[in-house]
């Protein structure tokens, strides 16, 4: 068993257990949301020895060098000296400029962050409250909106940090925000390839951002979005995507519900399944899946069986934190 050495107290880290598993059993305050090493809201530095590289996946290589690592993908090898990251270390203070409704539990919210300039459209942030309180949030809107990062948050029953968004936000007030992260975004290559977006709920937002990207960087070929939702009263932009459709040749839109009840210019059905059902041939096609865990992973190994390449399936699952 390894010892586990935090501000001069020490843990057992005991056989099987991450040192996320060991810090929440003894109750240590640690931020963490997915645990599944997506999020990297557990990201903390190991100051003696190297950390496992399995427990640096996804970090950025300059992380990597510094001795930082996810806990919740940590194994140790050998006793460790951890310390926590200070909340400045990893975050920039972003501001509330905007908060409106997209639909009836949808919130647009608008945070200016003159910090975070350099990202691209579909990647996410940890947000995190001061209670160390930390979910992720994809990024709707393109770095040309010079300091504003726009998200969409949908209300979840119960849920702690949608809630608070949603009831207790306002104007003005300050929320911390990590750096971007994922590699769920478009790649300004193969500009006459296909691309196929799927989405459900608010997974259209890193799909909107990736959509004005593609557009913006003069994508030639078709762009084609399913976005998905039980029933209509949780669909949003339908109209703002109506009008790129109309203005962009190259690009369709299928709003889909899955629901019973179906109105006149919306597509019946699941939007994965819309979207299998919609075409024969899927060679040469790049696919953007994001929401939904389920569909992701679903639409992932159809896309893959239907002759899509790994290397051109784009995915951001919208995992909700373990309790
Ligand atoms: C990469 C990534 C990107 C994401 N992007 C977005 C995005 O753009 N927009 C978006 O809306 N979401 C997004 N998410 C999801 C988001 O991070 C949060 O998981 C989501 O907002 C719910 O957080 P919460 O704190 O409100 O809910 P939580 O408090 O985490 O609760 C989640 C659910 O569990 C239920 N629950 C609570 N307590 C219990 C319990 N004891 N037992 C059983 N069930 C319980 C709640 O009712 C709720 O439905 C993303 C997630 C990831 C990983």
């Amino acid at each position: 068993m390894m010892q586990l050495t935090i501000d001069n107290k020490t843990y057992t880290n005991a056989p099987e257990e991450t040192i996320l598993d060991t810090l929440l059993r003894e109750e240590v305050d640690v931020s963490f949301a997915c645990k599944k090493g997506t999020c990297q809201s557990c990201m903390m530095r190991s100051t003696g020895s190297a950390p496992p590289t399995s427990a640096q996946k996804g970090l950025k290589d300059t992380q990597k060098k510094q001795g930082y690592f996810l806990a919740c993908l940590c194994h140790p090898e050998q006793d460790m000296q951890i310390r926590l990251p200070e909340q400045s270390e990893l975050y920039s203070q972003g501001t509330v400029v905007e908060n409106s409704m997209l639909n009836r539990n949808t919130l647009l919210l608008k945070l200016e962050c003159q910090d975070i300039q350099e990202y691209f459209a579909g990647q996410f942030v940890n947000l995190q409250r001061e209670d160390g309180l930390t979910r992720s949030y994809s990024i709707a809107n393109t770095p040309q909106e010079s300091g504003i990062l726009e998200f969409h948050i949908r209300a979840l029953a119960d849920g702690q940090f949608s809630s608070w968004l949603h009831n207790e936000i306002k104007i003005g007030d300050t929320i911390a925000v990590s750096e971007p992260q994922g590699h769920c975004f478009y790649i300004p290559e193969r500009a006459d390839e296909e691309l196929v977006l799927i989405g459900t709920g608010t997974g259209l937002a890193p799909l909107v951002g990736i959509l004005h990207d593609a557009l913006e960087n003069g994508h030639t070929g078709e762009i084609t979005l399913f976005h998905g939702s039980s029933v209509l009263e949780d669909l949003y932009r339908v109209n703002e995507m109506r009008a790129l459709a109309e203005k962009h040749t190259n690009f369709s839109y299928f709003p889909c519900i899955s629901g019973a009840t179906v109105l006149e210019g919306f597509t019946p059905g699941r939007a994965d399944v819309v979207a299998i059902d919609s075409r024969s041939e899927w060679k040469n096609v790049r696919l953007f899946l994001c929401g939904h865990p389920d569909m992701v992973s679903n639409m992932k190994m159809q896309g893959f069986l239907n002759g899509v390449s790994m290397d051109d399936i784009y995915t951001d699952a919208f995992e909700i934190a373990v309790k």
